[in-house]
């Protein structure tokens, strides 16, 4: 894979998302190889992974070129590959594009969809953890409208207009609340046959409120927010099952969909070579020290949602999300610094910043400490948040005027179907769960 040899010692990186990125900043300067391995060959910025499935934003906002980010870190190679195969034997890493040796090897692979082992709604939902993925379901949701329009046939224009999203998590609101403004404010006007009444934006949840991991005061208030943009919210619900045409819930309940999105939950995405002690079967996370270093090995560390780090504060390990991802990366590599100086590494120790959710236009809810509130200000700090994080200046300056623009407008601008989506497609099904392998046989 042609990656140079290296006197100084090589740090191989698996994952260019929040905490790949956040570790190899610290490292700009120090006197060692680093090889960064992404599938993609960008970052993206998974909160707004739903603003490219409903059309508020273009991909190329939200994602960044790793190449670019790294620019102008010496000795630094990227490297568009999947991690297949980690042999801590021998401290090599097989990818789909060779082998390569480390001495020292950062684990930062973040999450991948978890179906709970339902394999006809792993087949036929929509999932939302990728730019690909964003990008079916915002072709998906116009392709509907778009035959909804031309249908008379009542029954299939129902099953058309219904969209259901399962999980009312932060992405499951935000996507409910995205998909409520879309029928209020553009349904009518690009599709003067269709009337607001024939869409239908159901979320299913299986706990007692909306926004389940933050506070009830703002749960309340979300789910308000959410009931007066007309989503219909089924709470203590349970899918059993999705056909392609019908979700059905335990309960016996029934929704004829063309449109399903999955949002439900996550689970680890190790790589596979590490087992026994270091891993957290249930939770397909390894399990770390307050270094994050894999337990039980000596030159390997986990980061971000891949990781379990218990605490007397976090028994559990810290919640998966950008956060803790960014902080535990930032932190190793301050140690990996400070352990080239010969200096102690220190132990991590997460700074809970807070959480929050926008629920459509001008309404979002926050947790602060003891903090709990939602409305417009709670908006405007959820955008400063979300363009702050964003990677790279001309992204931030993009989505500023896009979101300034759709404010002015009621508009959503990218209503595109560059890539028709098509759910018997091998090749795009295939992309529910990526492989570059493919664009080297290409
Ligand atoms: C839709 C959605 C919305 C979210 N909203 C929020 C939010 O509002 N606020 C918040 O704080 N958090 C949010 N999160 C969670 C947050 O995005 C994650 O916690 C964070 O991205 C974790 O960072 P990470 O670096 O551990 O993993 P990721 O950012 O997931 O990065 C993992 C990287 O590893 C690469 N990779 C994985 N396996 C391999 C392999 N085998 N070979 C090569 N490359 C590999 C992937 O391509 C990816 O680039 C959201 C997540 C999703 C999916």
């Amino acid at each position: 894979m042609n990656v140079p040899k290296s006197s100084v010692p090589r740090i191989v990186v698996i994952g260019g998302g929040f905490a790949g990125v956040s570790f190899i900043k610290k490292l700009r300067g120090q006197k060692v190889q680093i090889v960064l391995f992404d599938r993609h060959n960008y970052h993206t910025f998974q909160p707004l992974l739903y603003q490219v499935s409903t059309a508020g934003l273009e991909p190329d906002s939200i994602a960044y070129p790793l190449r670019k980010i790294f620019r102008k870190n010496l000795d630094f190679h990227f490297r568009l590959a999947e991690v297949e195969y980690i042999d801590t034997h021998n401290n090599t890493i097989d990818t789909s594009i060779g082998s390569l040796q480390y001495d020292y090897l950062i684990i930062a692979t973040g999450t991948r969809t978890n179906f709970f082992g339902n394999a006809s709604i792993a087949e036929y939902s929509m999932p939302m953890k990728t730019v690909p993925q964003a990008l079916n379901i915002r072709s998906l949701i116009l392709q509907n409208i778009e035959k909804a329009d031309i249908t008379v046939d009542q029954a299939e224009r129902r099953q058309l207009l219904n969209f259901v999203i399962a999980g009312a998590g932060p992405t499951g609101v935000e996507l409910a609340g995205a998909l409520a403004e879309f029928r209020k404010g553009i349904l009518e006007n690009d599709y003067p046959q269709l009337e607001e009444e024939d869409m239908h934006v159901h979320l299913i949840e299986g706990q007692d409120r909306v926004l389940p991991p933050m506070s009830e005061k703002v749960s309340i208030k979300a789910q308000k927010f959410l009931e007066n943009l007309g989503v219909q919210i089924h709470l203590e619900t349970f899918i059993s099952d999705y056909d392609g045409k019908t979700v059905t819930t335990k309960d016996g309940k029934k929704f004829d969909t063309a449109t399903f999105i999955w949002a439900a939950g996550v689970t680890g995405a190790p790589v596979k070579g590490i087992d026994g002690e270091a891993m957290v079967k249930k939770a397909n996370r390894y399990s770390v020290d307050q270094f994050n270093k894999i337990k039980g090995l000596k030159n390997i560390y986990a980061l971000g949602d891949v990781a379990l780090m218990t605490s007397e504060e976090y028994p559990k390990g810290h919640p998966q999300v950008a956060q803790p991802a960014i902080q535990q990366g930032k932190n190793l590599g301050k140690n990996f610094r400070k352990m080239l100086d010969g200096h102690k590494m220190e132990p991590f120790k997460y700074l809970d910043k807070g959480t929050m959710a926008t629920v459509g236009r001008n309404k979002a809810v926050v947790d602060i400490g003891k903090m709990h509130f939602g409305g417009a200000f709670a908006w405007f700090l959820w955008m400063f948040v979300h363009l702050w994080f964003l990677v790279g200046f001309r992204n931030r300056v993009i989505t500023f005027f896009n979101w300034t623009y759709s404010y002015i407008n009621y508009d959503k601008a990218a209503r595109l179907i560059i890539r028709p989506y098509k759910k018997s497609s091998p090749s795009l099904s295939k992309e529910k769960e990526p492989n570059t392998s493919s664009i080297f046989e290409a």
